[in-house]
């Protein structure tokens, strides 16, 4: 009998929510305490994107504060969860033939993933693990990679993906907080109506009107498609955990993929 474990994409948002009670930690939080207590954490992060598909395999990752201009006391944040090289190696070898570097000494847990575990897992006694998003490849390599993590579920390994469906720092209006521009709600909503039904269907996103105007650059979005290819694979539409804009460009959705 083996449990498979519920996965899970989260809108991170701003920083300071490591540091803040509202409703999206208040989610986050609820989702740590209700599903069972994980063998190790794989978390997508859109603040690993660079040209390699890479996993943390150091026994104990640093705290990455991979931001500026924030208050000292962001920056005394330390998420001092330890790594797990076994699980590292376990993943190189899941996704075969597709090639995942062991990275030892580069990178660690970043806010994208520090800022939401701090309150789904506060006691830290989980290992937490960072798999890279590289950036120069398409939409389909980090579907299907996340569909061939699959096998990792029924392991005790939950799969997180850390971004935001709609991320478009340079249009950021501090007049909207909580909501969301039109183009922003037409993007978030026909995405989540592709994350309810069907989530094989999400690279269709890639084509939609808004989709420049919601992504960018791909950082946020992509941690998604890992969600979706592990949805696919176990023929699981998502649910939604939570939704929410915040200063007209910044959509706040999380999605369940749940376990069972
Ligand atoms: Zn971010």
């Amino acid at each position: 009998m083996s449990i498979l474990m519920p996965a899970a994409f989260f809108g991170h948002g701003n920083p300071m929510n490591a540091l803040e009670t509202n409703r999206y930690t208040d989610s986050w939080a609820n989702f740590g305490a209700s599903i069972p207590k994980p063998s190790a954490i794989l978390v997508v992060s859109a603040h690993w994107y660079v040209n390699i598909t890479a996993v943390t395999a150091m026994r104990m990752p640093r705290t990455i504060h991979d931001f500026y201009g924030f208050p000292q006391t962001l920056f005394d944040v330390e998420y001092r969860a330890p790594g797990d090289p076994l699980v590292a190696q376990r993943i190189v070898d899941v996704v075969q033939p597709t090639y995942v570097g062991l990275d030892e000494d580069s990178w660690g847990i970043d806010h994208g993933t520090w800022s939401v575990l701090v309150h789904m897992f506060p006691l830290a006694d989980v290992p937490v693990l960072q798999l890279s998003i590289n950036a120069e490849l398409p939409f389909a390599y980090h579907f299907n990679l996340g569909a061939t993590l699959h096998a990792l579920r029924s392991e005790g390994v939950l799969i997180l993906g850390s971004g935001n469906v709609v991320h478009n720092l340079r249009l950021i209006d501090w007049s909207m907080p909580g909501l969301g521009t039109d183009w922003a709600h037409r993007f978030d909503d026909d995405v989540r109506s592709v994350m309810t039904s069907d989530p094989s269907e999400l690279g269709r996103a890639g084509t939609h009107q808004d989709y420049q105007l919601a992504a960018p650059t791909a950082d946020h979005f992509l941690p998604l498609a890992y969600i979706a290819g592990l949805a696919a694979a176990s023929n699981t539409p998502t649910r939604t955990l939570i939704d929410g804009y915040e200063m007209g460009s910044l959509s706040m959705t999380s999605y369940e993929l749940p376990g069972g």
